[in-house]
């Protein structure tokens, strides 16, 4: 007998568990599934939330097509233009040398968050047995009464209520919306300063207003934080340089910390891990929405292999099996992505003599090997298969 209420208990409605359901529902319109979302129902309460530029990856792009959720509101990245503040090694990566139609694109997290909400709920017109639970009190007891019971509740690095391996790197992530005098269209900039990295990202909101992602000490980022916007812009200036002329306003500056924690185990008996929940990572290469995108899709094809099959198929045995055989999937994409942003995330804030040549020489590898280019543009883009 089935005492179980739910075959599926997402936890959490942002983007990673958004997507997770909307992926299950896809393959399996029948699938019993709640999701418990700590957000508001109402998406007008949403709309001046988090506005951070996000950069995501063709390889999302594509994933997000497949429910109709890529957001109109949207930039292209023709070219990445990477380099070191006052030193030598540059790269430029284009979208014709790697014979894409775009590297990358870059949309507010907002964005993201309201589209998947509103293709969701389209889904959901077709899912007779979904529950989309939004701030109710009887939670915990449906969670529990569930089969299968997927952590999507993300978080910011100190702000979660777990803490496992990683590292702190000492770090803030200072964003904003910045307006310059001659930017190039479609070209995003990423300088690494004595400091941390320093981002400057196309926005949809036309080719002279960018995405500022300005990485420091958490001291000086608070100190940036709290200069007039006069102030402000000339120290910015001073650390980008003048290669796209001057920048003329700043607006919707807010602050993140920045670390690496992850999970060494993703899955228990019943229960998965997946996005923010499973590894926040620095944003150094842009990755940590793109990998939850791909934990989300393949734990929707595996969950709907067991959940759209004869009910004595659910037993907690294959579950269980089935939540290892999705975890060891994972392995791979996971390391390479969580490995890679670390060593960006270390190896570009060092300013020892030898570190800063080996910068510059990999640089150098990047811009003048075209493998090394292709190897790297192609993980970032699609992530290890
Ligand atoms: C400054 C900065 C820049 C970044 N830039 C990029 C980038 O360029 N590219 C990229 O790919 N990634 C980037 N990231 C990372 C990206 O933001 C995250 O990887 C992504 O938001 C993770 O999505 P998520 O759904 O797992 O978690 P979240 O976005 O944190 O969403 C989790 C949701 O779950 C809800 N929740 C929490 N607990 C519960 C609970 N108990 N019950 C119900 N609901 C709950 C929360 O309210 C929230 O809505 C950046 C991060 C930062 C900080």
């Amino acid at each position: 007998m089935n005492n179980h209420r739910y075959d599926i208990a997402i936890q959490g409605g942002g983007p990673v568990g958004l997507a997770c359901a909307a992926w299950c529902l896809q393959k399996f319109p029948e699938a019993n599934i709640l999701l418990n979302d700590r957000n508001p129902i109402d998406d007008a309460d949403l709309a001046a939330a988090d506005s951070r530029g996000i950069a995501l990856s063709h390889g999302s792009k594509l994933l997000l097509d497949t429910i109709n959720a890529w957001p109109t509101e949207c930039a292209n990245i023709h070219r990445v233009h990477v380099s070191q503040a006052g030193r030598f090694g540059r790269a430029l990566m284009t979208r014709e040398e790697l014979g894409q139609d775009a590297l990358g694109h870059i949309i507010r997290y907002r964005d993201i968050h309201l589209t998947l909400r509103k293709a969701l709920r389209a889904i959901q017109a077709n899912s007779p047995n979904f529950v989309w639970h939004h701030l109710t009190s009887n939670t915990h007891a449906d969670l529990i009464n569930a089969r299968c019971i997927v952590h999507a509740e993300g978080g910011l690095f100190k702000k979660q209520d777990w803490v496992e391996s990683g590292r702190d790197y000492g770090q803030s992530a200072l964003v904003g919306l910045v307006e310059v005098e001659n930017a190039l269209p479609h070209q995003a900039w990423e300088r690494f300063t004595s400091e941390g990295p320093l981002a400057v990202l196309p926005s949809h909101y036309g080719s002279n207003i960018l995405n500022l992602v300005w990485c420091s000490s958490p001291e000086s980022a608070q100190r940036r934080l709290a200069l007039n916007d006069a102030d402000f812009l000339s120290a910015l200036q001073e650390a980008f340089g003048s290669r796209i002329g001057k920048f003329l306003k700043i607006q919707d500056r807010r602050l993140y910390e920045l670390g690496l924690n992850y999970r060494k185990e993703i899955t228990t008996k019943n229960e998965v891990w997946i996005g923010n929940a499973a590894q926040t990572l620095h944003p150094v290469a842009g990755q940590g929405l793109n990998l939850g995108l791909r934990d989300a899709y393949l734990l929707a094809e595996k969950l709907t292999s067991i959940f759209s099959g004869p009910e004595e198929s659910k037993t907690p045995a294959l579950i269980q099996k089935t939540l290892q055989e999705y975890a060891s999937s994972r392995k791979a994409d996971r390391t390479t992505t969580i490995g890679l942003t670390d060593f960006m995330a270390r190896v570009f804030t060092l300013n020892i003599g030898p570190v800063v040549l080996a910068r510059g020489l990999a640089l150098a590898a990047i811009q003048w090997l075209p493998p090394v280019k292709t190897a790297l543009a192609r993980q970032m883009m699609f992530g290890r298969r």
